[in-house]
């Protein structure tokens, strides 16, 4: 453009500039420049029908934009049934949108696998009247305990812009019919889902889908592939009891809350299970012994686990809250 053109054209220029500014003020998580901010997202095919969705490694911040857990969803022909909507709106917003273009249906159902923040904080870019969200009978629970508003409080700080003063946390209308023997089976379209009770193994309100004809389980927090898992102050008792319940139907893949899908849960789950049977029983005999923990940890072989992914980052911790559950159990004696 001619020098004098565009210095007679300047204030509209000017003008177009602010409005643009103006609208980016008014609307700070203005959907189309977040989520081109976001980390990269992709889906993964697993068989013609399931999607998932792997979020990163490590803790939710800023920079990762709160991308830590994974999620998922099925096709079946009739809408799509998701479990789990991720760590922010934006990200959930961003996840429906590619799986509503991959498969061609409208999402119909929400599962949520518990009410832990990296796992539904996506959740009100699914609300509305035609999805039906379903959550464990204790999510009430849990959405209502002071911990689930300082985690919000947490994440607006953490998380900003990401999360902030328009994030709504959204409790399921609808409750699973669940409970520690009883499972629910729904169905739609071409596929039923079983949801399964995790028996409050990682928090009060965990719930499991498996898809039935295909041998897929969506599991949570409460499986993990190829890698010590994290079970924090969890008891373990109750994580293998949780685990039993999973492989009731041995599944063909699992697809946990964080980290890689399972093609061989079998192998994954007999892992788990030695791991935690290992745990509570060295820390049983550490506490009748009355050995104090540091001492029993630095006196128990862990070479059976010491080269697995996580090792370093979550077996301290594992072992003390089994250290504590030991305890526990042996003042109920
Ligand atoms: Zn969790």
């Amino acid at each position: 453009m001619p020098y004098f053109d565009m210095f007679r054209s300047l204030p509209a220029f000017l003008a177009t500039l602010s409005s643009i500014a103006m609208l980016a003020a008014m609307d700070p998580l203005g959907s189309a420049q977040a989520a081109d901010d976001l980390p990269p997202m992709k889906l993964e095919r697993v068989g013609k029908d399931v999607y998932v969705i792997q979020g990163q490694a490590g803790q939710a911040s800023s920079a990762n934009a709160g991308f830590i857990s994974n999620a998922g969803a099925v096709a079946t022909g009739q809408g799509l049934v998701v479990f789990d909507t991720l760590g922010t709106p934006a990200l959930g917003a961003k996840m429906r949108k590619l799986l509503e273009e991959a498969s061609g249906e409208k999402v119909k159902v929400v599962v949520v696998s518990h009410y832990h923040a990296d796992h539904f904080y996506g959740i009100q870019a699914f609300e509305g009247k035609d999805i039906e969200i379903i959550a464990h009978p204790k999510a009430d629970e849990v959405f209502n305990e002071a911990n689930t508003k300082n985690r919000l409080a947490q994440r607006k700080q953490d998380l900003f812009p990401w999360v902030n003063e328009d994030t709504k946390l959204v409790l399921a209308a609808r409750k699973a019919k669940v409970a520690p023997g009883k499972n629910e089976t729904f169905k739609l379209g071409r596929y039923s889902f079983t949801l399964i009770d995790g028996l409050g193994a990682h928090a009060p309100d965990d719930l499991m889908m498996r898809v039935d004809e295909l041998g897929v389980v969506f599991a949570g927090d409460l499986f993990f592939t190829g890698r010590v898992p994290f079970v924090g102050n969890a008891n373990p008792r109750i994580w293998l009891a949780a685990l039993n319940r999973m492989a009731e139907k041995p599944p063909k893949i699992a697809i946990p809350g964080h980290g890689a899908v399972s093609h061989d849960p079998q192998k994954d789950l007999d892992l788990t299970r030695r791991y935690l049977d290992f745990l509570s029983k060295e820390m049983a005999k550490a506490v009748a012994n009355l050995q104090s923990f540091d001492e029993a940890y630095a006196s128990i072989d862990w070479s059976g686990f010491k080269n697995l992914p996580a090792f370093a980052a979550a077996n301290r911790l594992n072992a003390y809250g089994a250290y504590l559950h030991a305890e526990q159990e042996a003042l109920k004696k």
